[in-house]
């Protein structure tokens, strides 16, 4: 399954933004936009005029990187989105947001959505007691989602809820983190989905 594979950080520098793309270390005075918030490469301290269609790109760009999806899927979601009822735009993030590498990572069972996909990837998951280990499968209201028992005691997970219990969890999940078990409530909302993406722009952007 292809995903990015260079330095995360230079995702946040190019979008000028923090997108807590690696765990803990996004909270510490190590975060590169911190110690270097301009732009990466030669040209990075430049300041350009940024046209629309250059906007409407970053607001795609930051949403695909926020989620780690690669762009042949981003389309496919927004097509998906497009055809759904209601807002394409909350659509699309709704879609994103109902991943279940990113459920598990809103619940706190890992510490960064990359961390997320890999527990996944690595067979730690049940959905409805059925093992589902693809990142992207989509999770609907009802949907029980728990670490497989044989997987309880790795000490990953231990460091894992260390790291993320004082974690917010959306009102959409229902996180009994102790029991590392996850019941999905809801369909999110859009209010629910704290992403800081223009997902208008995006719309727009496809649009053309
Ligand atoms: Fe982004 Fe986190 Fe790297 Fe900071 S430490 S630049 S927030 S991935």
């Amino acid at each position: 399954m292809a995903r990015y594979r260079g330095a995360v950080c230079r995702l946040c520098r190019r979008e000028g933004e923090k997108l807590f793309l690696k765990g803990e270390r996004c909270y510490t005075g190590k975060c590169a936009i911190d110690r270097r918030p301009y732009a990466p490469g030669d040209h990075g301290k430049r300041r350009t005029k940024i046209s629309e269609y250059g906007v409407q790109l970053r607001q795609k760009q930051k949403a695909k990187r926020i989620y780690g999806v690669l762009e042949t899927q981003f389309r496919n979601y927004f097509a998906d989105a497009d055809k759904r009822k209601g807002i394409t735009g909350e659509n699309l993030l709704i879609i994103l947001e109902t991943r279940l590498d990113n459920v598990v990572y809103r619940a706190g069972l890992g510490r960064s959505r990359t961390e997320a996909r890999q527990v996944v990837r690595h067979n730690h998951i049940t959905v409805n007691g059925k093992k589902v280990n693809i990142p992207s499968y989509q999770v609907k209201p009802g949907d029980v989602i728990e670490v497989k028992e044989k997987s309880l005691s790795i000490q990953r997970f231990k460091d894992i809820v260390e790291t993320t219990s004082s974690r917010i969890v959306p009102e959409w999940i229902d996180a009994d983190i102790e029991n590392k078990t996850v019941k999905v409530v809801s369909v999110p909302t859009r209010e629910q989905i704290d992403t800081n993406i223009e997902e208008t722009l995006i719309v727009e952007l496809y649009s053309k």
